[in-house]
């Protein structure tokens, strides 16, 4: 079993990099973000609550994600080991984990921190777009398909764009991350489990630098 972090702002890299570990390691990939975006999409409760601090670049409430992750890591699909996408982003949410972990006689075995310029990641975040039918990740620049207008995956033609993905609410994502979630950094220093990779490196590149942590 190995469970994994992947620590970084918006733009970092963390959910292509989970993809990729998800399909080498053979481990789930847990965003708490594609969890809240399918919450809104359903009309829930959860997501009628997270719609608008989602859209202004905020962070939902600790109680609400607590609760959404405590359920899904009891999941069957978990027992291997998971990735951890975007969760935790807040002191709270790291101490909550860790008391759920210690229920289970679980731990985390990396926290890897994906350390980027925030400059680039307006860029980054601004140019993302996604496969509608599979979920693979693109970028206008970075990461275009082989074939324009259809997905490498699963050849999809259709491509979302997430409504939070403009430049203004960047910025507010970037500020959000270094008041609330860079602290979380020396809380795992301190346990011991930190790592951490150039994220500004080639997607192919961060690969490579996490292989050889994970290994
Ligand atoms: P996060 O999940 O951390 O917000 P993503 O993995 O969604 O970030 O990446 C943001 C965007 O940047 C995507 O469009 C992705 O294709 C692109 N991207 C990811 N890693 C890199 C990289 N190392 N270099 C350039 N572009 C990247
Ligand atoms: P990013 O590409 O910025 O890493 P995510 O998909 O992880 O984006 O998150 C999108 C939005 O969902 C965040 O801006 C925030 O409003 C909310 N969110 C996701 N995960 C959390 C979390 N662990 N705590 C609080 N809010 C969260
Ligand atoms: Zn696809």
């Amino acid at each position: 079993m190995t469970n994994l972090i992947l620590l970084g702002p918006p733009g970092a890299g963390k959910g292509t990099q989970a993809k990729r570990l998800e399909d080498s390691l053979g481990i789930v990939q847990l965003s708490t973000g594609d969890m809240l975006r399918a919450e809104v999409a359903a009309g829930s409760d959860v997501g009628a609550k997270a719609k608008a601090v989602m859209e202004a670049g905020g962070l939902v409430s600790d109680d609400i994600i607590i609760d959404i992750i405590s359920g899904r890591i009891e999941q069957d699909d978990c027992k291997n080991g998971f990735i951890l996408d975007g969760f935790p982003r807040t002191t709270p949410q790291a101490e909550a984990l860790d008391a759920m972990l210690a229920e289970k006689g679980l731990g985390m075995d990396h926290v890897i921190e994906m350390q980027v310029d925030d400059e680039a990641m307006v860029e980054r975040i601004t140019g993302r777009f996604t496969c509608a039918q599979c979920g693979a990740g693109y970028h206008d620049t970075f990461q275009r398909p082989k074939v324009d207008g259809v997905c490498d995956k699963c050849g999809g033609t259709e491509f979302t764009r997430r409504a939070d993905d403009n430049a203004e609410t960047v910025r507010s994502r970037l500020g959000a991350y270094h008041e609330q979630t860079a602290p979380i950094i020396s809380y795992y220093e301190k346990q011991g489990v930190l790592k951490s990779v150039d994220g500004m490196a080639a997607i192919d590149a961060v690969t490579e630098q996490l292989n050889a942590i994970v290994g």
